[in-house]
């Protein structure tokens, strides 16, 4: 691994507790802030009610003032009666009392109501108060705990911050800069790379790319989204059909020149660009098959022509054409249909890219092949 990319690693690791750090203490304030309210909710629901049991009390005292001067008019009346001179005076006078009399038994029954409201009140008032204290405690409670906490994450914030100016220094300016800019956007600006994908974005890596991320030389970035790629054989899973393990040195197995199916790589098979080819002899014809190279999608239709498939397909068989192992029963290709299943693709992919790596080491060693389809690697 590049040292670049070690240190970037670590920045990573950095720039991340600084932002975890950073949401954390941003977060207090708007903690306190919704605890706050719903305090200011509770205080009204107790004013409410402390000015509801205030009103009952006033409209008691009405009820009563009102019964009090009912009974100073019916003494009077009383005292009236005792000088009236008819019959129909005496009459009016009790029809008087008598209605003052109904008056006074429904403030009475008023002031009933009201005593019974002011129970109920009055226990709204107490377990509203009892509430707020409570609320206020645990608030108090609270706030002591955030305040702890935003001075201890201001302080790591402090340690993180001179850790990560530390290591900054260290890295090349340029790519600095582009992770950077991309962890601004995307919150990581270095993903790894496992099973040729891209953890980042989960986009597959095209086979050259991959091998610049896999030997380590060089810096290579994501395609798709911009992340600095790097590469840890530890976190690569094992690949069941392996024909070779990465990282080591088994060496690859030559496809057989003889065989009656012959799988192909070619990074310029015109628009479609990286395609897989699988050519086939049949008894007397031979059969051509194209899939893209990373969706393992059949491109075009099977062609079948006479003759054997050097014969018929030499168009195919290129300086550039890559002859992979490979071979997959007839049967079974049926049943593929369109499209190559994962597990025959990482077989392919697997081979692709240890034919490769063999290709590079023996490039200055040995002559190159006159035939397209016999050499096991190209440029
Ligand atoms: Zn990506």
């Amino acid at each position: 691994m590049l040292p670049d990319i070690e240190k970037l690693l670590e920045l990573q690791i950095a720039d991340q507790e600084i932002r975890k750090l950073q949401e954390e203490i941003a977060e207090l304030p708007r903690r306190i802030a919704a605890i706050e309210q719903k305090l200011a909710g509770t205080k009204a629901h107790l004013e409410r009610t402390r000015a509801a049991a205030k009103a009952d009390e006033a409209n008691k005292k009405k009820f009563e003032s009102s019964i009090q001067d009912l009974q100073g008019k019916i003494s009077k009346y009383r005292d009236q009666s005792l000088d009236v001179k008819t019959n129909e005076q005496y009459k009016a006078l009790l029809a008087e009392i008598q209605f003052a009399e109904q008056e006074i038994r429904i403030n009475e029954d008023r002031i009933l109501e009201v005593m019974v409201n002011v129970e109920a009140r009055e226990k709204d008032v107490k377990a509203a108060e009892a509430k707020l204290k409570a609320e206020t405690a645990e608030i108090e409670k609270e706030k002591e705990d955030a305040r702890r906490v935003t001075a201890e994450d201001q302080q790591k914030l402090t340690e993180w911050n001179a850790k990560r100016d530390g290591l900054r220094h260290g890295i090349d300016a340029d790519l600095l800069r582009h992770y950077e800019r991309v962890m601004k956007f995307r919150r990581t600006g270095l993903a790894e790379v496992i099973e040729q994908k891209c953890m980042g974005c989960q986009v597959r890596l095209r086979p050259q790319h991959y091998n610049e991320v896999f030997n380590g030389q060089q810096i290579v970035y994501c395609d798709s989204c911009q992340r600095v790629l790097y590469y840890n054989p530890a976190n690569e899973p094992k690949v069941e059909h392996a024909v070779e393990q990465p990282g080591h040195a088994k060496r690859r197995a030559r496809p057989k020149s003889d065989s009656p199916q012959a799988w192909y790589y070619r990074p310029d098979y015109g628009e479609a660009g990286e395609v897989l080819l699988v050519l086939s002899n049949h008894s007397g014809t031979a059969s051509r098959a194209v899939y893209d190279m990373h969706s393992g999608r059949q491109i075009g239709e099977i062609l079948n022509r006479e003759g054997n498939y050097r014969q018929a397909f030499p168009e195919d068989l290129t300086e550039s054409a890559i002859r992979l192992n490979g071979h997959f029963d007839e049967a079974e290709m049926q049943e593929w249909g369109t499209e190559i299943p994962s597990s025959a693709l990482d077989v392919l992919h697997v081979d692709l890219r240890s034919a490769q790596r063999d290709h590079a080491k023996t490039r200055d060693h040995k002559p190159r092949s006159s035939t397209a389809h016999e050499h096991t690697a190209a440029s």
